[in-house]
């Protein structure tokens, strides 16, 4: 079910809500422009899990329409500060792991509410979310030297002797909190799998 809906109750919420909209604006009838308000309260809350395009049988990706949307709202134009802020979330990420104090600059930054709290209103994040600690390395530059099978391993080989796993790490993972990710490491390597 759509997360946004089940957080809110509110029909405009829904993937059908904001599928109702975006015909209005498609017909133009009711809806005319890019921008109209209507347009833009529809789609807010919307995360673009991708959710709706596996559950409807109709195959509306409303995702995708999402994006489409914005492409054409903004083109040409200066967007919200939010959008590059999150939008570009990887690109900034990937730059406090890899600069030397970058990370422990951020993390101590983040814990002086007023830094903290004009971060979070120019991202659009509610303050009461928890900002995570930022990690001062690379998951790939660490993934490399953890990933080889032990020999201890008790588990049946493949013919060649190995079984191999490709584990793709997101941009969480890669560069905020890689937790999750070294431990799934752990159990592969446990496992017998390199
Ligand atoms: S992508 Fe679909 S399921 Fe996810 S929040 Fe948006 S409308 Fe809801």
């Amino acid at each position: 079910m759509c997360p946004s809906f089940n957080a809110t109750k509110n029909e405009i919420d829904s993937t059908r809500g904001r599928a109702r909209v975006l015909e209005e604006l498609a017909n133009g009838e009711l809806i005319a422009t890019w921008d109209d308000p209507r347009v833009t309260r529809a789609l807010d809350l919307c995360l673009a899990c991708k959710a709706c395009a596996a559950d409807c049988p109709a195959g509306i990706d409303m995702a995708k329409y999402r994006s489409e949307v914005y492409y054409r709202r903004y083109r040409g134009k200066v967007r919200p500060a939010s959008h590059y802020l999150l939008g570009r979330l990887p690109v900034w990420t990937r730059l406090t792991a890899t600069i030397p104090g970058m990370a422990a600059i951020s993390n101590t930054a983040m814990k002086i509410p007023p830094i903290r709290n004009l971060a979070f209103k120019i991202a659009g994040i509610d303050a009461r979310r928890q900002m995570p600690h930022l990690q001062s390395h690379l998951f790939n530059n660490w993934a490399p030297k953890h990933t080889c099978a032990r020999k201890t391993s008790s588990v049946p080989r493949s013919d060649n002797g190995k079984k191999y796993v490709v584990l793709w790490a997101d941009s969480f993972s890669q560069s905020i909190n890689d937790e999750g990710a070294r431990d799934m490491i752990e159990v592969l390597v446990l496992a017998g799998y390199t």
